[in-house]
């Protein structure tokens, strides 16, 4: 028998995996898939390039342990991640920033209004359009309308399925204006890409003698959830069991299925060298994709040809080819899900953890650090 149990081999499961495994546990994990690292899986396409199967990830933090612990099976790819926005026929960087301004209005007007942001915000800072909206100069407040009508409005209708007038006004009003020329999207001490990709991590991960995977095994058919225990295969399993798959479809979805947003990557394959200005465009104002990602300016794959991927947001129905991608995190939904809690909180040993277990968004960084520190309480 197992000392532990991990349903999935995301980051979250891999990590628990691997930490346990060190830690002299036996570990099996159970991946429905038929492959191992969860969404950020990444394999080569059949002319050789390099793409991220479920969407782009970028690798980012602050968190100096995340990042060793991952630089342990990886080295990284220096990368920046800088995203523009396709409007009208021009490429503007977003966040919106300095540069963006210049492009959007023209050096003359754009050099006053840069001037009237520095005075007023100081160089540098990171203005919510909210605040924008509350000044007293009509320029300044004509940039937060800019900002929601050509880079916020449509792109948040598409990716979250809303209409304008369900778009919380809170939300709005957190997007920000970057005064200051960094064209970054993130701009966290660490980033970059995993050089040989992320796949290569999790083999390393995974790939510890105290840990067996079986891949193509789902957890619903293998546990049973009885009064006081839970059956692996027939018989009561004691060990800790880390779920990171969604809980609501371990249970049938009993209370109702819980919501996600998933998404429909398109991927086209062009015998040219280059595609798009950027490893990823949004568009913000045209077309019913949210954006466009070319994966060699990603990873910085030197090779002949180009692949890119359209991403289409659409609602999560349950049907077997979908994938649930987002939570939809308002208090209904977190009602929801708390009577699946309620199910599982009798059982010490079973524990839930990842995007999906624990329905909310994580990104790489915050889900290793969780992962890390439920292995620390697991193993005192
Ligand atoms: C489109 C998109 C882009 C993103 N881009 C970034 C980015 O640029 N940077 C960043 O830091 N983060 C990004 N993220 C977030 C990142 O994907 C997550 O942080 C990460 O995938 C979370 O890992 P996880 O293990 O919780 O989930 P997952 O990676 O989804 O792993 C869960 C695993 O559990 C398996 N599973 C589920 N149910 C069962 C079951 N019943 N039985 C067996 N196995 C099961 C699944 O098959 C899956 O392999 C992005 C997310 C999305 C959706």
């Amino acid at each position: 028998m197992y000392d532990c149990i991990v349903i999935g081999s995301g980051f979250a499961g891999a990590v628990v995996a691997e930490r346990m495994a060190s830690a002299g546990k036996s570990v099996l994990i159970l991946e429905k898939r038929n492959h191992i690292g969860g969404n950020c899986y990444d394999i080569e396409d059949e002319h050789g390039i390099l793409i991220h199967q479920y969407g782009p990830h970028i690798f980012h933090t602050n968190n100096e342990e995340v990042y060793n612990y991952l630089s342990e099976f990886t080295e990284w790819y220096n990368y920046s991640h800088e995203v523009v926005a396709y409007l009208d026929g021009t490429y503007v960087p977003v966040p919106f920033n300095i540069n963006t301004l210049r492009i959007v209005y023209g050096n003359e007007k754009a050099r006053n209004l840069e001037e009237k942001l520095i005075c007023e915000y100081g160089f540098g800072s990171r203005v919510p359009i909210l605040k924008l909206r509350e000044n007293k100069d009509a320029d300044i407040r004509a940039i937060a309308d800019f900002v929601y009508e050509n880079i916020f409005l449509k792109y948040t209708m598409k990716q979250w399925g809303q209409k304008p007038e369900d778009i919380d006004p809170a939300v709005t009003g957190r997007v920000p204006v970057l005064v200051s020329k960094d064209n970054r999207y993130f701009q966290d001490k660490y980033q970059g890409m995993p050089l040989n990709g992320y796949t290569q991590i999790f083999d390393k991960m995974l790939s510890h003698p105290n840990i067996t995977v079986r891949l193509n095994e789902d957890a619903r058919n293998v546990f049973e959830f009885k009064e006081n225990e839970i059956l692996f295969e027939g018989k009561a399993f004691d060990g800790e069991i880390i779920y990171t798959g969604a809980l609501d479809e371990l249970f049938q979805c009993q209370y109702g299925r819980l919501p996600y947003r998933t998404l429909k990557f398109d991927f086209t394959y062009f015998d040219e060298d280059s595609y798009q200005p950027r490893a990823v465009v949004n568009y913000t104002v045209s077309e019913d994709f949210t954006r466009i990602t070319e994966f060699k300016k990603l990873t910085g794959q030197e090779i002949k040809g180009t692949t890119i991927m359209k991403e289409y947001p659409m609602a999560y129905t349950g049907e077997e080819d979908q994938i649930p991608y987002y939570a939809i995190m308002n208090e209904e939904n977190a009602q929801m899900y708390d009577k699946y809690v309620n199910i599982v909180s009798k059982y010490n040993n079973f524990h839930l953890l990842g995007r999906l277990a624990e329905y909310k968004y994580y990104n790489i960084d915050g889900i290793v650090e969780k992962a890390l520190s439920l292995v620390k309480e697991l193993v005192k």
